[in-house]
């Protein structure tokens, strides 16, 4: 299947190696755990009762579910001060580190993209230097777009179980990791298809893609 799409990515300049491209909110960086700190400072409170924020983000004074605009605003509200609040999850610094030796390493990020400038100030303060595209297309047709025809192995690590679907439709013989924090949401999110790894943490999903791509 071929889409086409908007997001240029005609300036990632690949080398003739593996490619593993990565999810960023809650694979590189925390995304739920700090954006429920941020809802508690302005006064409010995210309940997971579904996979999603809109619908279950209440006013800690009134118990009402905020207005799906209020908390579309508030989402960007984080993403604009996430130097403040989001950090790495445990050895991802590291391991991203080794496989970039033997891997090209891009981070694929649904971010909106008009915050990708503290996004990538975040990312290099903290050595995660590897290139950053921001959309929220579906990532099948963009990591299609990376990778081409090129018959190297390339691997793709998400939490998202619509965005590992979406890869697996586009890209043939792509490693599917789903790797996700423990979170309450998390556990009510939907399940990723046969035919998808799970990985527990990074030390996990490194041993995957490792075996992947060496072989
Ligand atoms: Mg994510």
């Amino acid at each position: 299947m071929t889409d086409a799409i908007e997001l240029d990515v005609s300036h990632v300049r690949l080398q003739d190696r593996p490619l593993v491209v990565c999810d960023v909110d809650d694979v590189v960086l925390q995304f739920i755990a700090p954006f429920e700190a941020f809802l508690e400072s302005q006064g409010h409170q995210f309940l997971p009762r579904s996979f999603r924020l809109h619908g279950n983000i209440v006013s800690r004074s009134s118990g009402i579910a905020l207005e799906d605009a209020e908390v579309t605003r508030l989402i960007g509200a984080f993403f604009e001060a996430q130097d403040q609040w989001q950090t790495p999850f445990e050895l991802v610094t590291l391991t991203l580190e080794a496989l970039s030796k033997e891997a090209d390493i891009i981070f694929l990020t649904a971010m909106p993209p008009r915050f990708v400038d503290q996004r990538r100030r975040l990312l290099d303060r903290l050595g995660l230097t590897f290139p950053l595209l921001a959309t929220e297309q579906p990532k099948g047709p963009v990591v299609q777009a990376l990778h081409g025809d090129r018959s190297l192995p390339v691997a793709f690590v998400d939490d998202m179980a619509r965005n590992l679907h979406s890869v697996r439709d586009h890209v043939s013989g792509c490693l599917l990791l789903h790797l996700m924090p423990d979170s309450a949401v998390h556990r009510l999110a939907p399940a990723a298809e046969a035919g998808i790894q799970r990985a527990e943490d990074w030390r996990h999903a490194a041993a995957l893609i490792s075996v992947h791509i060496t072989r």
